[in-house]
């Protein structure tokens, strides 16, 4: 049997990827082991043929001794162990949600439903690098295959909406305990009218004892555009990985151009985007959804009605579920050949953990 380290197991992406792994008995096919920056010796997760006590995950020792190595600690832990375990020898395959090593030509990203048959023969050529998609990159990628698979791309503009949880578990546990101090000062005066309640609320988020040490602005009551870190063309970084990270899982010969704006919402899970598609020609309304409903087995379409979409197209209705829905799908006034569209995808199952459950799951078989 094969040895497994999980590393970042406890985080947002890792709890995920436990309880999918638990519900679907991945753990019958290997050994696992769980590996901690902070709490090294204590207790591992209960799970068949799991080693009981975790072990450092800042040390390569024992990492060096496993056979697949699945991170979802964040790409400061590759960016630091990565490159030692290889320099020490390691020839065990990577699997990874950071974004560190995406863009490397030795690594795949990975997307199931999307590009299985590439994860399979670059397993068999022996490439040991396999890493996730950045979140609404996959969740976008797995809404529009069947545009995609036709060839009828010409480019896609998303305006998204993520949620806090996509930050981490700190951040997400900051937007509550903002929500808190929002409802507690609420909770001091309810009486209030409405606009003094608004000019006490705004005075407060901006207040220096409000919680924001993760995100270093308020979420709660606003929103934020601007995700990761800044590039030279303006884009923020989580901007930039649209067109290469979906280029690179197509594996395009000419490049889709994908652009749009990254908003930080008060959503806890779950990441929407709003998207604006140029076909390479003018088609059918009844022809796109077809393409986009036949797809894969996740993507659901949503009638492009009130009711259907405030019932399954928010947050609030997709969080931990599987599928990912996709609606207000209709022709837009600019001509025929371009399409409005709104999908909404956890961004914690497709988006991160899942792709990376399945491609441990070839590396096993
Ligand atoms: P995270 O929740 O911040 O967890 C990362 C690590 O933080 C944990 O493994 C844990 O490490 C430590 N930690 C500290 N305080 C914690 C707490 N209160 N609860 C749980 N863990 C805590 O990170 P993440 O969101 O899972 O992201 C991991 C990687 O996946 C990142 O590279 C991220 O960019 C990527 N990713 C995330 C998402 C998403 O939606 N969140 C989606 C796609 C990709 P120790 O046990 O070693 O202390």
């Amino acid at each position: 049997m094969k040895k497994v380290g999980f590393i970042g197991w406890r985080g947002m992406v890792g709890s995920v990827l436990m309880d999918r792994m638990l519900s679907e008995n991945d753990f019958f096919r290997m050994e696992s082991y769980f590996f901690s920056t902070s709490q090294k010796g204590n207790a591992a997760p209960k799970v068949t043929n799991g080693h009981q006590t975790l072990m450092s995950a800042l040390e390569t020792k024992e990492l060096l001794k496993m056979d697949i190595l699945v991170s979802c600690q964040g790409g400061d832990y590759t960016q630091e162990m990565f490159p030692q375990l290889r320099k020490d020898g390691w020839k065990g395959i990577w699997i990874d949600a950071a974004s560190t090593l995406r863009m490397k030509d030795d690594s795949v990203i990975v997307l199931d439903p999307v590009n299985r048959h590439h994860i399979r023969e670059a397993l068999h050529k022996g490439v040991t690098n396999f890493v996730g998609g950045n979140c609404t990159v996959s969740l976008l990628l797995i809404a529009l295959h069947g545009l995609f698979k036709e060839n009828l791309v010409e480019w896609v503009s998303s305006m998204t909406y993520q949620a806090a949880s996509g930050a981490g578990a700190k951040n997400m546990i900051e937007l509550l305990d903002q929500m808190r101090s929002v409802g507690n000062r609420f909770g001091q005066n309810p009486a209030m009218e409405a606009l003094d309640l608004e000019r006490q609320m705004a005075t407060l988020i901006t207040e220096g004892s409000f919680p924001k040490t993760n995100f270093g602005h308020p979420l709660a009551l606003n929103i934020l555009p601007w995700i990761d870190s800044e590039m030279p063309n303006g884009q923020s970084k989580e901007e930039w990985k649209a067109q290469v990270e979906a280029n690179k899982i197509l594996q395009t010969t000419t490049m889709i151009p994908m652009d749009g704006t990254c908003v930080r919402v008060g959503a806890l899970r779950c990441h929407s985007q709003g998207l604006t598609i140029k076909l390479k020609k003018s088609a059918q309304l009844a022809t796109v959804e077809e393409l986009i409903r036949s797809a894969n087995p996740w993507v659901e379409l949503v009638p492009n009605n009130k009711a259907d979409t405030l019932a399954k197209l928010t947050p609030a209705a997709v969080s931990g579920k599987m599928h990912v829905p996709i609606g207000r799908l209709r022709p837009m006034t600019m001509g025929g050949d371009f399409f409005n569209a709104f999908t909404v995808g956890d961004q914690l199952l497709w988006g991160a953990a899942e792709p990376l459950r399945c491609v441990l799951r070839m590396a096993l078989e």
